[in-house]
């Protein structure tokens, strides 16, 4: 009988709709070629506003690529509305329903609520295998400041740093003009701000003055508790994905390039702002450096499955500086992560697939 794989999409994020353009890729690819013998998609869609919907609704959303929104939404009492975990207790869960026939999890969520942990525990507690990395690995993909703590005790290089809490930025007016000077003497300008646990670019500046430095401050203090404030480097911008458990393989490097003043929001998600270059039109040995580094970071916060690892590569002195690790990389058809695995000889279909079976061994390590 066919592996029944829950495709669980949308969320309460800023990259809601990335989301969506991920799982509408995912679900193709799932009920393509040979794995449409071997794999039932049931779609699970979760609305910006937390709220879990199966049966029809998910479907819909899936073929017309667009959110459904809360207004338009069935009402409490449609028996498709599976759960809204931010308000109903883990018994919900034991009760029959489509959440019930998952045999596998495939969540493709991004950002806050679905990369984060959040999602992971909840999936750990229902003791059915998922793709991806389970709440650690996640959680400190997440999370910047922890992040860089983790690659730092790997002793993988990276960006000088500062971390910053909302309370030293809002609560005590004598703290912050020394928080400045310490920012400035110890990272210099341009320095990036960024909130500790976002992703798209989401809060984050680039600030080469102090008026600028003590905005950008205020405003990501806006998104986040946690922020964190790094040395700015002038740097090409290349990628490595990752794929596996504990002998995890990196594909071939892929470089990013745009023309704009940093990878910001609007250059992401703007249709021809951004180039992926693939492979990268870096040294071979640079190549090599940055599947090891990609590999020790993979490690470094207990990922599984898949992540896609960014980087800083500094041509004039041949350096290479990790960025950021990200657990749930966007997985549209375009997206660079599936592209990596193209280009290093997986196609869409087969690394979904093998993404499938890394969740099943994962949940049973005897295997
Ligand atoms: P996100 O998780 O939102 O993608 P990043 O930390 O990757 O956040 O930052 C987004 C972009 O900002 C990067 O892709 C890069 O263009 C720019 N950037 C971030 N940090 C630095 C830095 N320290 N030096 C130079 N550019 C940076
Ligand atoms: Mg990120
Ligand atoms: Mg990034």
């Amino acid at each position: 009988s066919k592996l029944r794989v829950g495709l669980l999409f949308g969320g309460r994020s800023g990259e809601h709709e990335v989301s969506i353009n991920s799982a509408r890729a995912i679900a193709t690819a799932l009920s393509a070629g040979e794995n449409a013998s071997k794999y039932e998609i049931l779609p699970f869609y979760i609305q910006k506003n937390g709220r879990w919907l199966a049966g029809e609704a998910p479907q819909t959303v899936l073929k017309s690529g667009v959110p459904l929104l809360e207004s338009s939404s069935p009402s409490a009492t449609d028996n498709n509305i599976v759960s809204n975990p931010q308000q109903q207790t883990l018994e919900r869960w034991q009760s029959p329903s489509q959440v019930a026939e998952v045999d596998v999890w495939f969540p493709i969520l991004h950002g806050p609520n679905g990369e984060d942990g959040t999602i992971q525990g909840l999936l750990t507690l229902m003791q059915i295998p998922f793709v991806g990395s389970s709440v650690l690995g996640s959680a400190l993909g997440m999370d910047k400041i922890a992040m860089k703590m983790a690659f730092a005790q790997a002793g993988i290089p990276q960006v000088k740093y500062k971390a910053v809490t909302r309370a030293q930025i809002w609560s005590n007016p004598c703290i912050f003009p020394k928080l400045c000077d310490e920012i400035e003497a110890d990272l210099g300008y341009p320095c990036f701000v960024k909130p500790a646990n976002l992703g798209s670019s989401v809060g984050i500046s680039k600030v080469r003055s102090r008026q600028e430095l003590e905005n950008a401050l205020d405003n990501a203090a806006q998104y986040d508790r946690r922020i964190i404030v790094e040395a700015g480097v002038v740097a090409r911008e290349v990628e490595c994905a990752v794929l596996g458990n504990d002998q995890p393989q990196a594909s071939v490097v892929g470089e990013i390039t745009f023309d704009s003043d940093f990878y910001d929001y609007e250059t992401k998600y703007t249709q021809g702002k951004a180039d992926l270059l693939i492979p990268a039109a870096i040294p071979n040995d640079i190549s090599s450096k940055i599947q090891d580094m990609a590999l020790q970071a993979f490690a470094a916060v207990d990922a599984a499955g898949l992540a896609r690892v960014d980087f800083f590569y500094l041509e004039a002195t041949g350096e290479v500086l990790i960025n950021e690790i990200n657990t749930l990389p966007g997985f549209t058809a375009t997206s660079m992560y599936p592209q990596l695995w193209a280009h290093s000889g997986i196609p869409f279909p087969e690394l979904v697939d093998k993404l499938v079976q890394l969740a099943i061994e994962r949940h049973n390590p005897s295997h």
